[in-house]
């Protein structure tokens, strides 16, 4: 009788075995979304060191994103419990080529200078401000060499791994002549600076390979055993990369997806799959082809999309899971209905009122959107019903640094009590205020029972302080004290009050080179504003348009208001949030429950896409729609709106012409509220009771139902007779359970509080805390 495979080996189906058990040689597992690519990827890291073949040192494992990798370690932890110390290099090819660059920084540079292990990594912003002065210092017009195309078409050679020196005949006349040049410009400049962009990392790791025979070797000898999860989508940097290090030992586990390959605009190359069999002669293909993820109905969704795609390396899928539900289609009026709707159903999920489903929770939950502009529309809804949700991967622009500075600043103008935003503030830019002095505003502040800013106008007063800092903290408090007035005076806007602040507090100018000691303004003229360093540039510029976002409120407090909202990310008492993230980020993730939106012409496929790229381009779409469709286990939900907001226009759009490709077997469509009650009336409100827009909005709306997309999709929905309620919530007669303007409520969090609006089943309330806005099931009556 054959021994029973160890407690970690069980489970897994024979092809996944053989993945994890062909240790020695070159190994490909390619197979379609869910086959568990990743779990025998991470079994097979296991085996490894139960197995005793390589210490976790001589491991080195590749993910996609930090998210995977940091995963892919705790699943490790969990599977090898104690028996193992320490942890195989694990990370993406960029955190690990940054471990390997700084062991030999000096060794890249080019002859006059080199880096220095301490590098530092430009993000994209800090490319761009980089590319635009050295457009600039070869006196071109930035209008027609636009530095953020030159960055594409530095980051598209970095990611052949061409070097300036490197470049093939005819493309360095790119960018109008100039590429070759600026390229060279580019990179002595990044040296000088002692930095790398992200392209760097890699394609330095590569020359340096390339160039020093005996440390190529180290890391060789020092890697016996690579393994590479998404392989689909290395580009010829990464793979080049990957050969070097494996070419001795051909120790490499690759593990792919020909149909999830979805950054080809980066560079990716699904032929890398393909030679991968050419390059490491010999190696083991397998092939998973159970489904172990979706229902039926999902995998059976997404696989007729994506058959609609040429090309395919062709592979089987199939699943034992029990039958599910089928895949949900519905169609909006514009953007906002479509997050409103979305939003209900996510409540109406956790709440358990989908009997099939049992309540879900928030984690278990993702919105998967095309392009990340589409996540404000659902941010503001989940603020406005107090839904709880994290943006993965997305920009958190008010949580940077500077944007918190400066939003402390505002918030102490308009309310002088703020102790938190004083404390951020009093000492930022440097005042001379150390901790004594601060705990000396402290004292006095208690002792006399008021807030801080009122404790250091005492401490100025009675001069408890000495020195400069007691000078410093004067100009402090009667700056604010002034802002405070000007506040409320009608004769200066908010806007520009910002900017007053901003300037005078000393705040900008701590990103500004200071001018040379003896700068005498009247003598010299002013002193130019320049920016301190790349990054104190960045910071200008989000403060730049952190003034601008003002302009859309009516006040300092209105403003401060809606970015609480948006801050305010612990409302929830069990800690769960629903995800929000883009498509690509979302890549080798599973999620219960799946939401769709946006699968509407132009948005999804993206018209760029397929301006720039063909048919290509709306193949490697169709993929990104089938990576979307199987993150799902349960159930997938697609929504497209007839309307949306795009660059601040209106547009009126066609349903996704995917949404024609997805087998009609296994879609129900539902039907769009739009059509049903209160949705036109809802659309008259939201265009605001504005002719002009109203008509533009019934034009467009009559546009959208005579498309042919959205009467398929009715025809559809006729046939099946699916026109019922789709959940089993009941709409309450009163949404705003009964309170009116004026009322005193009562809220768990945020004690008592007046009603100052109402809006559907919304009310916003006064607390003590602030404004907020809440659903009227999270309050009672004050005093019940
Ligand atoms: P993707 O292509 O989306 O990255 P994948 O092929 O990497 O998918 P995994 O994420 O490894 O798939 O696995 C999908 C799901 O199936 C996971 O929840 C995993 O735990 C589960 N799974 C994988 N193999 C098995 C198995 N043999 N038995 C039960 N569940 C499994
Ligand atoms: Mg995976």
């Amino acid at each position: 009788m054959a021994a029973r495979p160890a407690p970690y080996l069980e489970g897994l189906n024979a092809a996944q075995r053989a993945a994890v058990e062909t240790l020695d040689g070159p190994v490909l597992m390619l197979a379609g979304a869910g086959t568990g690519k990743t779990r025998a990827l991470t079994t097979r890291i296991a085996h490894l060191l139960i197995q005793g073949k390589a210490w976790p040192g001589q491991i080195l494992a590749v993910t996609f994103t930090n998210k995977a990798a940091r995963e892919m370690k705790d699943r490790i932890g969990r599977l090898l419990g104690e028996t193992v110390e320490g942890m195989p290099w694990l990370g993406t090819f960029h955190s690990i080529s940054v471990k390997i660059l700084r062991r030999h920084a000096e060794l890249i540079g080019n002859g006059e200078l080199h880096l220095k292990p301490s590098f530092t990594i430009l993000d994209t912003d800090d490319q761009i401000r980089l590319l635009k002065q050295l457009i600039k210092a070869e006196n071109l017009d930035e209008k027609r060499w636009p530095a953020r195309q030159l960055a594409h078409l530095i980051d598209g050679w970095k990611n052949r791994c061409l070097t300036p020196g490197r470049l093939p005949k005819g493309e360095e006349a790119a960018f109008d002549g100039w590429g070759g040049r600026l390229y060279q410009a580019y990179q002595d400049r990044l040296l000088t600076l002692n930095a790398v962009d992200f392209g760097d990392l890699l394609m330095h790791c590569v020359t340096l390979f390339q160039a020093h025979p005996d440390i190529l070797k180290g890391w060789q000898d020092r890697f016996r055993y690579i393994l590479v999860d998404e392989y689909q989508d290395t580009n010829v940097a990464q793979y080049m990369w990957l050969r070097l290090l494996a070419q001795a030992h051909k120790n490499i586990c690759c593990v792919g997806d020909d149909d999830q390959s979805i950054y080809g605009w980066r560079g990716a190359e699904v032929g890398n799959i393909l030679r991968f069999e050419k390059d490491f002669p010999g190696a083991q293909v397998i092939r998973l082809e159970q489904n172990y993820r979706s229902t039926p109905e999902i995998l059976a969704a997404a696989s007729g999309l994506i058959a609609a795609n040429s090309g395919r390396l062709g592979k089987t899928l199939w699943t034992d899971a029990e039958a599910g539900e089928k895949l949900r289609l519905i169609g909006h009026w514009d953007s906002e209905a479509e997050a409103r709707w979305i939003g209900e159903e996510i409540e109406a999920f956790q709440g358990g009122h989908r009997a099939a489903l049992g309540p879900v929770s928030l984690n278990d939950m993702a919105i998967l959107v095309r392009a990340s502009h589409q996540m404000r529309a659902f941010e503001d809804r989940f603020m406005t019903i107090g839904l709880p949700y994290r943006v993965i991967g997305g920009p958190r622009f008010y949580e940077r640094q500077e944007i918190r500075d400066a939003m402390a600043y505002f918030r102490l103008v308009v309310s002088p009590d703020d102790d938190l935003a004083f404390e951020r503030i009093v000492n930022t830019p440097k005042r001379g205020l150390g901790d004594k002095a601060i705990q000396t505003i402290q004292t006095v502040a208690r002792q006399n029972g008021v807030g801080l800013l009122e404790g250091a106008r005492i401490v100025v007063e009675d001069k408890h302080l000495g020195g400069k800092g007691l000078a410093n903290l004067r100009d402090f408090v009667n700056g604010v004290g002034r802002w405070h007035v000007d506040a409320t005076d009608d004769a200066i806007s908010h806007v520009e009050l910002a900017e007053r602040i901003l300037d005078e507090s000393g705040y900008i100018a701590m990103y500004l080179k200071p001018p040379p000691d003896g700068w005498d303004e009247d003598r010299d003229g002013e002193w130019p504003a320049i920016a301190k360093d790349v990054e104190a540039e960045g910071r200008l510029e989000n403060l730049k348009e952190l003034v601008k976002a003002l302009e859309d409120f009516d006040n300092l407090q209105g403003f401060l208001e809606h970015v609480a909202l948006v801050m305010d990310r612990d409302s929830d008492e069990s800690g769960e949030q629903v995800s929000i993230m883009t498509l690509h980020g979302a890549k080798g993730l599973e999620f219960p429950v799946v939401f769709l939106p946006g699968w509407e012409d132009g948005l999804f496929p993206n018209q760029r896409a397929m301006d720039e790229n063909g048919t290509k381009g709306l193949e490697e779409e169709r993929r990104l729609a089938y990576v979307g469709i199987t993150r799902a286990e349960r159930l997938a939900t697609i929504t497209f709106a007839g309307n949306r907001r795009l660059y601040g226009q209106w547009q009126s759009s066609m349903p996704s012409r995917f949404i024609d490709e997805l087998p009609e077997q296994h879609v129900e469509v539902l039907t769009p509220p739009g059509l049903y009650g209160g949705g036109y009336g809802a659309a008259m409100a939201h265009a605001g009771g504005n002719p002009a827009a109203q008509m533009q909005d019934r034009a467009a709306r009559a546009d959208v139902y005579n498309s042919p997309g959205w009467k398929r999709m009715q025809a559809r929905a006729a046939e099946r007779k699916t026109a019922m309620p789709r959940t089993g919530v009941t709409i309450d007669a009163d949404p705003a359970a009964g309170f009116k303007v004026g009322d005193r409520v009562n809220h768990a969090k945020f004690g008592d509080g007046q009603v100052m609006g109402i809006a559907e089943d919304t009310l916003t309330v006064q607390f003590d805390a602030g404004f907020k806005n809440i659903k009227a099931s999270y309050v009672r009556p004050a005093g019940d």
